[in-house]
């Protein structure tokens, strides 16, 4: 048996109609840039994630160092976050001119650990970003009391994560903004790339949309600003989709039910750690090897088998020769939970459209890897 890493065909299939009359939509109306089909599709974002603002960007990256631009951060400002998620976090601060430093995550969770904030907070420090890694959010509540103690803004890298939400808080309800990616491969994904920001602040709001569009908000007049839009296109089948992304978590969640309860006795690797009351939309199902050299040797095993597992993500960012170390990006502690993570991390298949007899072959699998194991 094969079981592909991803089934964007298999979703298209699935609502094929919705789409295509989206998108016959926008090219029967000739607007395709800034048009109706983004002004609805914002819409409807903001109102699917109960805040006033949503505004389309170019993608999950821009979105990220837009919203820290908005907030006036940048060069000689430093951001905190932690270097085991998709480089691109660091990478928009990185952009932005300001400072990224690292601490380590939770054990469990893999997202940020809040009681590690406070010791790399200095008089520069203007933010804090955490990432809702694989689908499931950071410890909010934790993280905001230190902002706001502290004065700082807080960006949620919600791109793993939209329609997830912790107990008693949904995704970005306790940040400045929160920013998302539609790259095909996310929970909600366009066949191409964009991204957005969500907020309740009106300012960041009226910054971000004169930014994605050359520092214009009135045709000809301009001042600092950029190109990154979302497309009306990339729009329309977004809001085609975003009617399914509850019903199609809720799918993930089920596999991801299904992979626990079927690895669950395996001795050479630890299952994703849900915490209680939490809405986990596992964007990626991810595992650890109890041990770093097992984990290539599992993938390896896995792909053999048919089964298209991968790491997620498997370079810490402080381990990436090219992020700019040495001009000023620091590590505060030790990050050995991050650096484990990075590791022993596997993915396995996941997606909504996965069939119950894929997923038990995956567990199938991994387990005669983990019986193999001495
Ligand atoms: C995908 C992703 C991004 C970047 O989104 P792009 O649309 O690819 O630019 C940022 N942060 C995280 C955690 C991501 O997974």
């Amino acid at each position: 048996m094969q079981v592909s890493f991803y089934g964007h065909v298999r979703q298209y299939r699935n609502i094929q109609k919705e789409i295509d009359a989206n998108i016959q939509r926008v090219l029967e109306s000739g607007e395709y840039v800034q048009g109706p089909m983004l002004k609805q599709f914002e819409k409807e974002l903001a109102e699917f994630h109960g805040t006033k603002f949503a505004i389309g960007v170019g993608n999950g990256t821009d979105a990220i160092w837009l919203a820290l631009m908005a907030l006036g951060i940048g060069p000689g400002d430093e951001v905190i976050t932690h270097p085991n998620t998709f480089f691109a976090t660091a990478e928009a601060i990185w952009v932005a001119g300001a400072t990224a430093v690292f601490v380590d995550c939770d054990p469990l969770t893999k997202c940020i650990d809040p009681a590690k904030i406070e010791a790399a907070i200095t008089p520069k420090t203007k933010a804090i970003i955490p990432v809702h890694l694989y689908g499931q959010c950071a410890d909010m509540p934790a993280i905001k009391k230190i902002a706001d103690k502290h004065g700082l803004r807080l960006i949620e890298d919600n791109a793993q994560a939209i329609d997830a939400a912790g107990d008693g808080f949904r995704v970005g309800e306790l940040s400045d903004a929160a920013t998302t990616s539609f790259i095909i491969q996310k929970n909600l994904g366009t066949f191409g790339d964009s991204g957005a920001l969500t907020t309740n602040n009106a300012d960041i709001d009226a910054r971000v949309r004169k930014l994605r569009n050359h520092g214009s908000s009135k045709r000809n007049v301009h001042s600092f600003g950029f190109n990154s839009r979302l497309d009306d296109i990339h729009a329309g089948i977004l809001s085609a989709k975003l009617k399914h992304i509850h019903a199609w978590n809720d799918l993930r969640i089920q596999w991801a039910a299904r992979y626990t309860t079927g690895l669950k006795g395996a001795k050479n690797f630890t299952l994703p750690h849900v915490r209680p009351g939490y809405r986990h939309v596992f964007h990626l199902y991810a595992i650890e090897t109890k041990r770093p050299e097992q984990r290539d040797a599992l993938v390896d095993f896995l792909v053999k088998a048919g089964v298209d597992a991968k790491t997620h993500y498997s370079i810490a960012i402080h381990k990436q020769e090219g992020y700019p170390w040495g001009k000023g990006a620091r590590i505060v502690g030790p990050v050995t939970h991050a650096e484990h993570n990075a590791a022993t991390c596997v993915s396995l298949p996941m997606y909504p459209e996965l069939k119950p007899e894929e997923v038990d072959y995956v567990v199938a699998k991994t387990l005669e890897w983990d019986a193999a194991q001495k």
